[in-house]
């Protein structure tokens, strides 16, 4: 593919989304931009030596201007979580990053489509399109993807099947209100509450699952200072949803406009997303109570 995807952020996730794309076909040029502009020539040098046996792919440390005609931008700016804290205490700060170089990348790339990964990622993708200026439908949050995935690994270790059989979603903050819609939750066809008739496994313990999927940014943080491989792959993952020559239904945080009755804010539910960026939320049918929680996310 010939798409041109430039990263802001060179820190742990901007960089780890660098060597990611560059070990796979979604790009052919990668602009990796960042505030400390040693780290990110550092990062560029030592993901470009190990290109050799890949088609031939363009990576630079750049600036603002490098990035015109991008396919794609990746926001991953910012201070991350420390041990302890919450992803809603970077607000003030990732805001006013966000801030200060909005104007530059869109000046410099209108047409891209912005994917926001800095944290907290519903507010930062919100803020983004409120200042940015560009039609909603060119920005999308990172949002419930990687929660999502975290879901379905864990769902294929309880029920000992492939992921790709999985499917499953949590939906709304990527953070501490996120909720898994059971009712929408599958092995390849068969509800995951009628599974385990079948297969003579233990039933789930939902709340415990619930708890998984939302520590685990956490623990990975206490034990090792930082999350980013997990991240880059569904960031990779969304890269090539939107390069690709189909729409693909995916957790991304968007705009809400009336969607289970939640306006003005944004949130991950089932959202179609294609090479024209954000086509929309696909309603799912959910009990009254999950709806509830998604209400209370969106609160
Ligand atoms: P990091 O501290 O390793 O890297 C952040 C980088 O941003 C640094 O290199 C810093 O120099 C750069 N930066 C700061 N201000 C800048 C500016 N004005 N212009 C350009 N670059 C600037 O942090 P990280 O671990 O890479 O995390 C980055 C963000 O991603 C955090 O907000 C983190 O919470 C978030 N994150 C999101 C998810 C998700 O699922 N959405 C998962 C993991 C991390």
């Amino acid at each position: 593919m010939s798409s041109k995807i430039t990263i802001i952020g060179a820190g742990s996730v901007g960089s780890t989304i660098a060597y990611t794309l560059s070990s796979q076909d979604i790009a052919s040029e990668i602009v990796l931009i960042d505030i400390n502009k040693k780290k990110a020539e550092g990062e560029v040098l030592d993901i470009i030596q190990g290109t050799c046996f890949r088609d031939p792919i363009s990576i630079i440390a750049g600036d603002y201007e490098d990035a015109r005609d991008s396919d794609i931008v990746i926001i991953t700016s910012g201070i991350a979580r420390k041990p302890g804290q919450t992803r809603l205490e970077l607000t003030q700060t990732n805001v006013n990053i966000l801030k200060s170089i909005t104007p530059e990348i869109v000046k410099a790339a209108p047409n891209a489509l912005y994917l926001i990964v800095s944290n907290p990622v519903d507010i930062m993708t919100y803020v983004f399109t409120k200042i940015s200026g560009l039609p909603e439908n060119q920005i999308l949050g990172s949002g419930t993807i990687l929660d999502s995935a975290r879901l379905r690994c864990g769902l294929s270790e309880h029920f000992q099947i492939a992921q790709s059989n999985i499917h499953a979603y949590v939906f709304g903050e990527h953070g501490d209100t996120s909720f898994i819609p059971w009712s929408g939750a599958y092995i390849s066809g068969v509800s995951v509450d009628e599974y385990y008739d079948l297969e003579n496994i233990e039933p789930i313990d939902k709340e415990a699952m619930l708890q998984y999927v939302q520590k685990s940014g956490g623990e990975i943080i206490s034990k090792k200072g930082a999350t980013f491989y997990a991240v880059s792959s569904s960031v990779c993952k969304l890269c090539s949803l939107l390069v690709s020559s189909s729409e693909s239904i995916s957790t991304v945080s968007t705009m809400m406009h009336g969607e289970y009755g939640i306006d003005d804010v944004c949130l991950s539910t089932l959202t179609l997303v294609g090479p024209n960026g954000v086509q929309g939320k696909v309603p799912m049918r959910m009990t009254k109570a999950e709806i509830e929680q998604l209400k209370k996310s969106a609160d």
